[in-house]
């Protein structure tokens, strides 16, 4: 999608902002982030203008170019070297399930599915598999988290929910991948309560997007409601509600079915290029070892039907409330005495879709993994007001948590330590990172009051309300940045922190 063109005022941008880089910040302490400055920004990029930031669209170029002029204009650098200047190209395939059918056959006589019970999805432009044989497979993993089933060229079927034994399982999305790589024809999904089948529906329905570099899935793939589920399970003579009993034990090797099926897919498929934006603060005496800041730019888009008369997911609090924060402490950290170590910024696309911007840059680092000695991931930050606690998403290494520790109390806050915000690992950015080593923390007030993350998650999130108003709070914002200012300084520290 991105030009030249676009590349080319990209570069302008930044130039400009150059001229007006501000002069160092008097000595002594970081001027405090106020919420009128990060509510300036969020009502910026979660403006309408900016189309809801969706990746490869123009709200995208509005998105970076915003944050490249912000970035620049703090006093932050392109990373030397790199091929397009402030920003990372992330090649994707959008793919729209256009028609889908399935037809099944239990015992060779034909059984039928209510159209309302059953989405699919094809991999390629279109598929057709004739009488593939379904298998039931549980979890799909063992509780050695290995393929649990024998199920080359055939149909898995899969419970939707986390599997309750093991430590670290992966979620569905990573079985469905291997179930795919073990040889699957198609995987179904039969859905779980947590997720309303209609919500299942229409983000399904939805365009799918993931990495170009991405392991192909399985030709076809989809989901099968509850109900439709227990009733081929039933006709197979199968207790849906014993089955997935049975299915509970991390020795469970699944059942093949006397069901088979034939499914055709047609699909439309898009290439599209989209970006994540890094920036570069460069230490005063660097050791090696760096930080890295990073945050979501991007969100929904336009979300609504027709007719809808706010059809714009802004994404006010997810994330440009994150974004708006990386702003203010790179400005805080570029003006104030420079920070021994090389800083970083991240500003990721596509984690709507999967942390896949993350993924990416996990994938091709512009600075080795081993050289980040943390991760400060920032993502819905604008939840709690000020005075509220300071959980942390990835807590447990007690030096990094002795550090947050230090830093939280030099602002008068306490912490919260009762592990609730462990909940939300694997749904944030820092998650790509940690996967690969990196300690990836994400710190602040947001993940502390449960009731406040819940009332938002239940309410706004992902929905066309999630715009800017005088209504979010963003006293906590305010503090959760001055502390992620002191972070950086502590982690950025050479005699401090040994940047193990
Ligand atoms: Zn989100």
């Amino acid at each position: 999608m991105q030009t030249m063109k676009f590349r080319a005022a990209i570069a302008a941008v930044a130039l400009a902002a150059l001229a007006a880089v501000p002069a160092a910040h008097a000595k002594g302490a970081d001027a405090p982030v106020t919420e009128a400055e990060l509510a300036a920004h969020i009502k910026v990029l979660a403006g309408d203008a900016f189309e809801g930031r969706a990746p490869g669209t123009d709200g995208e170029d509005r998105t970076i170019a915003y944050i490249v002029g912000e970035w620049a204009k703090a006093g932050l650098e392109a990373v030397p070297g790199s091929t397009t200047p402030w920003l990372q190209p992330v090649p994707f395939v959008e793919s729209k399930a256009v028609s889908g059918t399935a037809r099944f056959k239990v015992h060779g006589r034909d059984f039928a599915i209510e159209d309302d019970g059953i989405i699919l999805t094809g991999r390629e432009t279109s598929a057709a598999l004739a009488n593939v044989p379904g298998v039931f497979v549980g979890y799909g993993v063992d509780g050695a988290g290995k393929v649990n089933a024998d199920v080359t060229g055939k149909l898995a079927i899969m419970l939707f929910d986390n599997a309750p034994f093991g430590d670290k399982l992966p979620r569905y999305r990573e079985r469905r991948q291997m179930l795919a790589d073990a040889g699957a024809a198609a995987v179904l999904v039969i859905a779980t309560d947590a997720v309303p089948w209609a919500q299942l529906r229409d983000s399904a329905g939805s365009a799918a997007v993931r990495l170009a570099s991405a392991k192909p899935g399985a030709p076809v793939s989809g989901f099968l409601s509850l109900e439709a589920a227990d009733a081929l399970l039933k006709k197979a003579g199968q207790d849906g509600a014993a089955v997935r009993e049975a299915a509970k034990s991390p020795d469970y090797k699944g059942i093949a079915l006397p069901v088979t099926a034939d499914l055709a897919t047609q699909s439309a498929i898009r290439p599209f290029a989209s970006n994540n934006v890094i920036a570069k603060l460069p230490g005063a005496k660097p050791d090696g070892k760096a930080v890295l800041f990073l945050g979501h730019w991007d969100h929904l888009g336009i979300c609504g039907k027709d007719g809808d008369a706010d059809r714009i997911c802004n994404g006010a609090v997810d994330n440009a409330s994150g974004i708006a924060v990386l702003i203010e402490v790179a400005k805080r950290l570029a003006s104030g005495p420079r920070p021994d170590r090389d800083i970083y910024f991240l500003a990721t696309t596509a984690e709507e879709k999967g942390l896949l911007g993350a993924h990416y840059f996990a994938d091709h680092p512009v600075v080795p993994l081993t050289d980040i000695t943390v991760a400060l991931n920032v993502d819905t930050i604008a939840i709690s007001p000020r005075g509220t606690p300071v959980a942390t998403i990835g807590r447990g290494k007690p030096a990094y948590d002795a550090v947050v520790r230090q830093a939280a109390t030099k602002f008068g806050r306490k912490l919260d330590e009762d592990g609730e915000a462990d909940a939300f690992i694997q749904r944030q950015d820092g998650w790509a990172l940690g996967a690969k080593g990196v300690t990836s923390l994400m710190v602040g007030g947001s993940f502390s009051d449960m009731p406040l993350l819940q009332a938002f998650l239940g309410g706004d999130y992902h929905e066309a309300a999630d715009n800017f108003s005088d209504k979010i709070p963003l006293g906590g914002a305010a503090e959760d940045a001055d502390l992620h200012v002191a972070l950086g300084r502590a982690f950025a520290d050479v005699k401090a922190w040994s940047g193990k």
